[in-house]
């Protein structure tokens, strides 16, 4: 069998080498290393794929989040309302811009944000929604944009982990999750959906004011040549990661069926498990890509089950183990623990299982096994 990784990056590489490496030679051979034609192709590219007005490529997928809300008009103070169990990348930009992070419970059945938190936590001061996609799966994005007009928002989707997943809202309209919100911000770190070979990122918006703010803000502030008019930064997609991008692009959509298509078959052999619940997606529809297969485990010990597979030289992990509202850059004594029942028992049950799209039925049967012996001795 072969060797089972979180993430088999090398055997994916294996199968497009050809593509990649004539893409990398093309920005070695043209110099053009720095805002050259791979960049605005790949602008391009996906701002087709996704059918988004307008994709600012940027250095990284928090830049990609902090650039998205420094070119909304929020004031320090402003309240941003966030989820509790995500990566902290998508709090760590609200307070950094000295917004005022409000993290508020997840909703047991997708995980992500939950809609009556979001209700009650808004105040006067409120001025967005973050909703983060978390895992692969679209947050409910009907009940989040209802809130939001009602309430005048911003919604900044974190798409970080769901590019290329469909969003079905309630009246059967499709489209990409991240062209909902008022802006969205993804990453192309090299493990998510849509990696490249570093670090990239970046941020769409079907607003064409705010996209213009945006392409200032990412450059310096500078809307013509040494004119700054407003604060900035230097935040930029490298030619060479563009070039990977555009060679796995047209390859993403079969990358999320792979990655479902494995997430069946775990589903599959632990369906009626009394101590496993598996993660619910629809089979015939893209709603969920995956980016992270989690399991939550009822009535055993998961951090033993953790150690049993590791043992196994099976790899998982564990995300997140701590709420964002436990940790000491974001405690707050606003916070009360009954706040957080979900999020709570999130961190003590789930556990992620190895995910990506080269994943074999020997590998995945070998897993499966694994889990399932821990469980039912
Ligand atoms: C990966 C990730 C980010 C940050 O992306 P980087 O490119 O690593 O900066 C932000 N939010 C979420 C939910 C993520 O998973």
């Amino acid at each position: 069998m072969k060797k089972i990784q979180m993430v088999d990056l090398k055997s994916q590489y294996e199968k497009i080498k050809t593509t990649v490496d004539a893409s990398i030679q093309e920005v070695l051979d043209t110099n053009t290393y720095i805002n050259g034609p791979l960049v605005h192709q790949f602008q391009k590219n996906l701002e087709d794929y996704l059918g988004a007005k307008h994709v600012i490529p940027c250095a990284n997928g928090t830049d990609a989040l902090q650039i998205a809300m420094m070119g909304l008009d929020l004031k320090p103070g402003d309240e941003v309302i966030t989820a509790d169990f995500t990566f902290a990348a998508t709090v760590e930009v609200i307070a950094l811009l000295q917004l005022t992070p409000v993290l508020v419970d997840v909703d047991m059945t997708n995980m992500n944000i939950d809609i009556d938190a979001i209700k009650k936590a808004i105040t006067p001061k409120t001025k967005a929604i973050v909703p983060v996609h978390l895992f692969g799966r679209a947050a409910n994005m009907d009940a989040i944009m209802e809130i939001a007009a009602e309430h005048n928002l911003y919604v900044i989707e974190d798409n970080a982990q769901a590019i290329g997943a469909d969003y079905i809202s309630k009246s059967g309209t499709k489209s990409k999750v991240g062209v909902i919100g008022h802006v969205a911000a993804t990453s192309f770190f090299p493990s998510k959906n849509l990696g490249c070979y570093g670090d990239g990122g970046a941020i769409f918006t079907n607003d064409d004011k705010l996209a213009h703010i945006i392409r200032g803000i990412v450059n310096h502030g500078m809307y013509e040549r040494y004119h700054h008019d407003v604060v900035g930064v230097n935040s930029r997609l490298d030619s060479i990661q563009a070039g990977v991008l555009n060679a796995k692009l047209p390859l993403l959509d079969e990358y999320n069926t792979a990655r479902r298509l494995a997430a069946s078959k775990y589903n599959a052999a632990f369906a009626g498990n009394a101590h496993i619940i598996t993660p619910e997606f629809d089979a015939n529809e893209n709603d969920h890509v995956f980016h992270q297969y989690v399991l939550r485990i009822i009535d055993a010990d998961r951090n033993a089950l953790l150690q049993h597979l590791q043992d196994k030289q099976i790899p998982c992990a564990i995300y997140y183990p701590i709420p964002l509202h436990s940790q000491k850059a974001y405690v707050d004594p606003r916070y009360k623990e009954e706040q957080f029942p979900v999020t709570n028992q999130l961190v003590q049950e789930v556990i992620a299982l190895p995910m990506h799209t080269e994943l074999d039925d020997e590998q995945i049967k070998f897993i499966t096994d694994a889990v399932l012996e821990f469980l039912n001795k």
